[in-house]
């Protein structure tokens, strides 16, 4: 039976209330009367239940549709104005011991070169990121209870966060990485990580447990009650995502809000992110063998929809996508995006030799770092670099009541400056640099208080005359 607090997974995503959601759905989604008032309710900024944002998804009618794109664009800018946050994934570890059959690390493929990096390969692999500019990371491993250890995350982290080199730092460690334990979420969270990010890759019990038919991972309640030991580990900041293709997309969506709903629910506090990864050719891998792939349209709805369901929470979108696709997404509500990945272990370094291609799937935006901030720029985005809200304790139900307080733009705006400036001085191409240094100039005059402007134009003038770093509010 649907219950929205209750910890048990068949209860929180109950397939029956998914299946009458889609129901309700398919019978209102040319019910203009009802889809107006649920774009009236979602104008208020507090978001959708999965049955109002579900009717919003399956609406045919183009006028409506228009009407949800543009305030998403909206949601998006009042919430996150126009920063875009930067990270990359760093693959530890391909060697895995399930059997899911959409992704290329499954343990019955024998010929992928399975690798994982030393901590003197950490070392070299986060020098190499830092010298690109980066300072959050994604760590994404396979799951192999005894070569991936959680003594081998613990020690890979701190090893992370040690490495200082030049002006380099990574401040934000994220990881991606099987479900666990609430003890070993507990020793994440002790470890300074910051978001906690598991996919569900369906939300779809029977398809799950075909598409995971071996290894720990063919847990589903193992697996969908991940989130719930995370925070019961002290974890407040989680990442959820689907993997788009595997299953309906509408079964996903509704699926996805209602895990949302129910974090809420039971902790307090929603999630922090929401992944929307897509199917993508991977080594022994066909995307075309599963029968649920969605095209552009239906993908950039999704994302529309996801943000004006839940506005606080931040969107990411990784280099499966290609750049058009990319610059689509981001202004229907995507704020944070990766750039210069590898989906390999090891990579970035040393680019790998051909014959030894360890790749979880292929990338479709293969720009550089700077390349792609230069792109946001151009497009008056602000990448943003900034870590500081985690570093500050703002994670959780204090991050968002940063979001709701309004101080957004005398916060998150000069952070977002203040580390763009770093970028641009330490790492980006002359032409770059002078495009961000013209967008700072303007975009500082967008701090609404003046004593805040004050200490930002200081701290921009410090960062380039006398080598300082690592401003934040
Ligand atoms: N091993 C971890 C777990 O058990 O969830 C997750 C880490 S995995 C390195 C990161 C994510 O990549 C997976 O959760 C899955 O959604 C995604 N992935 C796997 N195969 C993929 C493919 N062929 N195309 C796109 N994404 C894929």
């Amino acid at each position: 039976m649907y219950d929205v607090h209750s910890k048990c997974a068949d209860d929180f995503i109950d397939h029956e209330e998914i299946l009458a959601t889609l129901a309700y759905a398919d019978e209102n989604k040319e019910n203009t009367e009802l889809i107006d008032s649920i774009i009236e309710k979602a104008k208020k900024r507090k978001g959708l239940t999965h049955r109002e944002a579900s009717v919003l998804l399956a609406c045919p009618i183009e006028e409506k549709n228009q009407e949800i794109y543009r305030l998403a664009e909206q949601i998006k800018k009042d919430f996150y104005g126009n920063r875009i946050v930067m990270f990359a994934p760093l693959y530890l570890s391909n060697y895995c011991i399930n059997g899911c059959t959409y992704c290329p690390y499954h343990a019955k493929n024998k010929h992928i070169p399975r690798k994982q990096l030393s901590q003197d390969d950490i070392i070299r692999e986060v020098t190499a990121l830092q010298d690109m500019g980066h300072k959050r990371l994604a760590l994404e491993a396979g799951e192999d209870p005894v070569r991936n250890t959680m003594d081998y995350y613990l020690e890979s982290i701190r090893t992370i966060y040690g490495i200082k080199h030049k002006n380099g730092a990574i401040r934000r460690v994220n990881i991606n990485i099987a479900a666990t334990t609430v003890d070993n979420y507990r020793l994440l969270r002790e470890a300074g990580i910051g978001t906690y990010i598991l996919f569900q890759e369906t939300y779809h019990k029977e398809s799950y447990l075909e598409l995971h038919p071996t290894g720990p991972k063919h847990d589903y309640n193992y697996h969908t009650e991940a989130m719930d030991r995370a925070m019961e580990g002290g974890i407040d900041d989680v990442g959820l995502g689907v993997l788009f293709g595997l299953d309906k997309y509408r079964y996903e969506f509704a699926g996805l809000l209602m895990h949302a709903e129910h974090l809420e629910a039971a902790f307090g506090v929603g999630p922090h992110t929401i992944s929307v990864p897509r199917l993508k050719h991977a080594d022994d891998i066909n995307p075309e063998e599963f029968d649920n792939g969605i095209d552009d349209e239906t993908f950039l709805k999704i994302i529309a929809c996801i943000r004006i369901a839940v506005p606080y929470t931040g969107m990411i979108i990784s280099t499966r996508e290609n750049k058009s696709c990319r610059g689509k997404a981001l202004h229907l509500g995507i704020s944070q995006i990766s750039g210069g990945s590898r989906t390999s272990v090891g990579g970035y370094y040393e680019p790998e030799p051909e014959d030894e291609n360890s790749e979880q799937f292929d990338v479709s935006d293969n720009r550089t770092l700077d390349e792609v901030v230069r792109w946001l720029m151009e497009m008056d985005y602000i990448p943003s670099f900034c870590t500081a809200c985690y570093r500050e304790g703002r994670t959780g139900d204090r991050f968002m009541a940063l979001c709701k307080s309004g101080q957004i733009q005398n916060c998150c705006h000069p952070n977002a400056l203040m580390t763009l400036k770093e970028y641009l001085t330490d790492y980006a191409t002359p032409e770059t640099k002078k495009i961000g240094d013209r967008l700072i100039e303007k975009e500082v005059l967008n701090v609404p208080n003046e004593k805040v402007r004050k200490v930002v134009l200081e701290n921009l003038r410090l960062i380039e005359e006398d080598n300082r770093r690592d401003f934040r509010f």
